[in-house]
């Protein structure tokens, strides 16, 4: 070999355009891009069944991008990639940051080990806006409330790093190891596999992230922040997996908004939009800060919160069986698609706490299983916000009505019918609240409640009055 080798481990920066880490080693030598699933240090947070639906996807197309010479391990990478980095005789490993707890102590681990072995190890930012240890109060603590994170704590800050273009002077090394399909992503059974409809609904991989943000500034960005709450709308990005697995990087999204944006004098659109990016830092702030997150509450006050432990209830919710047509959408659009809608995802997710009393774990946990863009800090932050015992959260007695809901932000039913085919022929009146209609109209549209559809599994206005009695008790 002419050239020092430096491998790049790709993680949650699956693209070649904006790679801090690629960049870097290209300059420096040869490229060796890896890549190890490791479901050993995640240990509990390891991904569920829909992201490694969209990992698979996403490492087809970069390693199709890298001339198919990526470099695949699965297992403990503390130890593979010290033995790889010995193995090929690199001089450099290049990789950019991640901040889940087990990746930050598992990455200290590696950059130790790689030092006593005499590699150099280069991290880099390439998946926020601005670094969670360098967005503090005066007073050097974090921040837990959003609006002073964002507007003084990041806006204040010099803007997002402009980002960079792909490499043109890719150097790549082979390697002998396994295949992608030897990862196992998928399971093989069972038969028909769920995977295979999920595939319809996305172009996964860097070029389809950048399609879809160019696809968004075209035609959604203009009215994002009336349009982003209506559920069968155009107006929302749809870009959280592509961030999440880093097909697209935060600050390509936010250069290209803004540049969108002002040139079109679409202010009050762009910012919000900008907010919501903003939104991303804050979770993934508050998961820096407090790693316990995703499974204890931000506010300990709510340890003793009376839980309900209704395991048919929660699968009926699971299912999209509750009776509440807007819920019931929500969760088959998950199920089907591996996406939620933002404004779904706060009516199912209030709906679960508060309606139902099930623990917001229960709701994070299969949220993470299912969702393609199960994320640690957006969910677990999320989830907490829901539930009222995170920072900033929805007061307790905030109460999502569903029916009112569906009403107002799915005016024409499109959403409902979309994935509750069964009430495709009940008129807009009655479509979200079925229960309301007579037999006469309910025979009408083919719809049987109880048979075709269920009846509601709580009644509204009496889970409403159970759940603000129990939340009043956490009242800080
Ligand atoms: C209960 C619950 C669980 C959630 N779990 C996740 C999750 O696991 N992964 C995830 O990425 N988002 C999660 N969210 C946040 C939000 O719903 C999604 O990011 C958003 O719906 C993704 O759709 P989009 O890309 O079309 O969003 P857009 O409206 O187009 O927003 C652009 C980007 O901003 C970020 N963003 C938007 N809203 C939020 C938010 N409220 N919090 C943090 N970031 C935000 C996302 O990266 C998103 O892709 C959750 C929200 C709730 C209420």
């Amino acid at each position: 070999m002419s050239y020092p080798i430096h491998i790049v481990w790709f993680r949650q920066d699956l693209r070649l355009a904006d790679n801090p880490a690629l960049t870097a080693a290209c300059k420096a030598g040869a490229v060796l891009p890896a890549y190890i699933l490791d479901d050993i240090n995640a240990g509990a947070w390891k991904m569920g069944g829909a992201s490694r639906f969209w990992l698979l996807h996403s490492l087809k197309a970069l390693n199709a991008s890298l001339d198919g010479k990526m470099v695949f391990l699965a297992g403990d990478a503390s130890k593979l990639l010290p033995n790889l980095a010995k193995d090929v005789k690199a001089s450099g490993v290049y990789w950019n940051r991640c901040y889940e707890p087990w990746h930050i102590s598992r990455d200290a681990r590696i950059k130790q080990s790689l030092k006593e072995d005499g590699i150099e190890a280069h991290s880099f930012n390439g998946s926020l806006l601005w670094e969670p240890w360098d967005v503090l109060k005066e007073d050097g603590t974090p921040y837990r409330v959003f609006t002073p994170f964002y507007r003084k704590g990041c806006l204040s800050k010099a803007a997002p790093r402009a980002p960079l273009p792909a490499p043109d002077d890719l150097r790549l090394l082979s390697y002998n190891g396994m295949s992608l399909s030897d990862l196992n992503l998928l399971p093989q059974k069972p038969e028909p596999r769920w995977d295979k409809k999920m595939e319809a609904h996305w172009q996964i991989g860097e070029k389809g992230a950048i399609k879809a943000l160019h696809d968004f500034l075209d035609n959604g960005l203009k009215d994002y922040k009336e349009g982003r709450d209506y559920m069968a709308g155009s107006n929302v990005s749809r870009l959280s997996s592509r961030l999440h697995f880093g097909e697209v990087s935060p600050n390509q999204v936010w250069h290209a908004a803004r540049h969108k944006g002002e040139s079109e004098g679409w202010s009050k659109d762009l910012d919000h939009f900008c907010s919501e990016l903003g939104w991303r830092e804050f979770s993934h702030s508050l998961l820096y800060h407090f790693p316990d997150l995703p499974e204890k509450n931000l506010q300990s006050r709510f340890d003793a919160f009376p839980w309900d432990r209704n395991h048919e209830a929660l699968e009926r919710w699971k299912r999209g069986q509750t009776g509440y047509p807007v819920v019931d959408a929500a969760m088959r659009e998950l199920w089907e698609t591996g996406y939620m809608h933002n404004r779904a995802r706060m009516i199912v997710g209030s709906f679960l706490v508060k309606h139902l009393l099930i623990h917001w774990r229960h709701g994070e946990d299969w949220f993470w299983d299912c969702l393609c863009d199960a994320d640690l800090a957006n969910n677990a932050a999320s989830w907490q916000w829901i539930a009222g015992c995170g920072a900033d959260a929805a007061p307790y007695f905030r109460i999502f009505n569903p029916v009112t809901q569906g009403e107002k932000f799915d005016p024409d039913g499109n959403y409902v019918r979309r994935f509750i085919p069964e009430l495709k022929e009940m008129p807009n009146q009655y479509l979200h609240k079925p229960w309301e209609a007579s037999p006469l109209i309910l025979k009408a549209a083919g719809v049987e409640l109880g048979k075709t559809y269920p009846l509601p599994v709580v009644d509204h206005a009496a889970a409403r009055e159970r759940a603000l009695a129990a939340f009043s008790k956490t009242k800080g």
